[in-house]
This record gives C-alpha cells, sequence and structure tokens, in this order.
C-alpha cells in the first residue's frame, strides 16, 4: 500500500506515520527527517538544504525529486510506503506521479490532516524532539516522564531551530499557498480522504483506522 499524510506542520503527520507502519509493516518515509539527517551529517545536500529549512522555506523542488528517486527506489519500498511531508507542491506531486509511473505503481490514497491554525503555533512551541532516536514528545499532551530526558533512551530532548513562533508562521502561510492546493488535486483524483486532525493523539489514530479500514 502506498499512503501518503498532508497536512499543516504539527498537525502529528509524523506520529500517525509511526503508527501505521506498525500496522501495515512498510517504512515511513518522512522528507523532513531525511534532509534533517543530512544536516546533521554534514552532507552537500544537507548544506543545500539547511538555508532554506531554517528559514521555515521549501527546499526547491527539484532537490527533494532527486532524493526521492533514490529513496523509494530502495528494496524497502517495494511493498509500499507512507510519505510523510512530500509531495509538498503541485510540482512534486506532478514528479511523483511520474516516478510512481515509472516504477509501475499506484498511490492508493491521500490522508488529508484537518486542523484549526489557531492550535497549531501552540502545539509546535511545546514539541521537543530526541537528540538520538527522534521520537517526538509534547509538553502539553504527551510529556516525558523525566523532564528534558527521552523516556525511551534517556537521552536530552531540544526544541527545532524552525518550531520558533516566527517560523511557525511563515510555515504555516507556505502550507496554506504551496501545499493547500494538493487537496484538490487528490480529491480530483478520487484518493483524498479527510481526517479531523484537532482531537488527541488516539482520537486521531481512531480516525485513521476507519478511513483506511486497518
Ligand atoms: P517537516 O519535518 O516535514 O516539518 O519538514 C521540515 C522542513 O524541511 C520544512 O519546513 C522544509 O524546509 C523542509 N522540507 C521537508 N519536506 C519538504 C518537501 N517535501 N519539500 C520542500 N521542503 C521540505
Amino acid at each position: 500500500m502506498i499512503l501518503l499524510l498532508i497536512g499543516p506542520p504539527g498537525v502529528g503527520k509524523g506520529t500517525q506515520a509511526k503508527f501505521i507502519i506498525e500496522k501495515l509493516n512498510i517504512p515511513q518515509i518522512s522528507t523532513g527527517d531525511m534532509l534533517r539527517s543530512n544536516v546533521r551529517e554534514g552532507t552537500e545536500l544537507g548544506t543545500k538544504a539547511q538555508e532554506y529549512m531554517s528559514l521555515g522555506k521549501l527546499v526547491p523542488d527539484q532537490v527533494i525529486l532527486n532524493m526521492m528517486r533514490s529513496r523509494l527506489s530502495d528494496k524497502d519500498c517495494l511493498n509500499g510506503y507512507i510519505l510523510d511531508g512530500f509531495p509538498r507542491t503541485i510540482n512534486q506531486a506532478e514528479g511523483l506521479d511520474d516516478l510512481l509511473n515509472e516504477f509501475e505503481k499506484n498511490l492508493d490514497l491521500a490522508l488529508i490532516m484537518e486542523i484549526d491554525d489557531s492550535l497549531i503555533i501552540n502545539r509546535l512551541s511545546s514539541r521537543r524532539s530526541c537528540k538520538s532516536c527522534s521520537k517526538i514528545y509534547n509538553l502539553l499532551f504527551d510529556p516525558p516522564t523525566s523532564q528534558g530526558k527521552c523516556n525511551v533512551c534517556g537521552d536530552d530532548l531540544f526544541l527545532r531551530e524552525d518550531d520558533t513562533p516566527q517560523t511557525i508562521q511563515k510555515r504555516l502561510d507556505i502550507y496554506h499557498k504551496e501545499t493547500k492546493p494538493l487537496i484538490q488535486y487528490y480529491t480530483d483524483k478520487n484518493i483524498g480522504k479527510s481526517i479531523d486532525a484537532q482531537g488527541s493523539i488516539e482520537e486521531v489514530k481512531n480516525n485513521i483506522i476507519d478511513a483506511i479500514n486497518i
């Protein structure tokens, strides 16, 4: 099964993707995680991407599409995957269609996670991630047991550089302008399904279960 998650930053795409991959036994492919790992490793791609990411801007489509062409050719993608944070523009969506045609695959479902903008800034500025294992916490509704430390591996938690209020607003503006048109794009292809993502992690999880019948 090939699925993708569309939604504004902070809607819970990463959190819900983790649950879907366990259920369906397919990999999660997060362009944000891939880019951050390139930044950490100081690759050429990471250095280029960092200029955009730190400002809350989108990394150019061609850079993303090249990265995805290589990732989607990996062996673990043979039985499907869930795309988290890609595509983010119509150009990327068309590029994905071309890639899938080339690989003779079809996109099964685009899950559109809907939430009010007013909830996003609070959620994101309370988000913390583990430096080592990337587990995500939220100080408001999913805090770690011991302050500032990961429950799983015990390493330090940090606030992402692009989760500051000013950058969040910029990312939201870009979401509305560049990414929201994808809702119509996938609705027109009859594979768009809307998910109410305003509730708790558990409630949203149940909405997704209903939508994809797992
Ligand atoms: P995310 O973790 O999905 O919120 O992504 C963090 C940042 O990585 C974004 O604000 C962008 O700068 C960049 N990024 C991630 N995915 C994409 C994409 N599909 N297209 C362009 N930029 C991206």
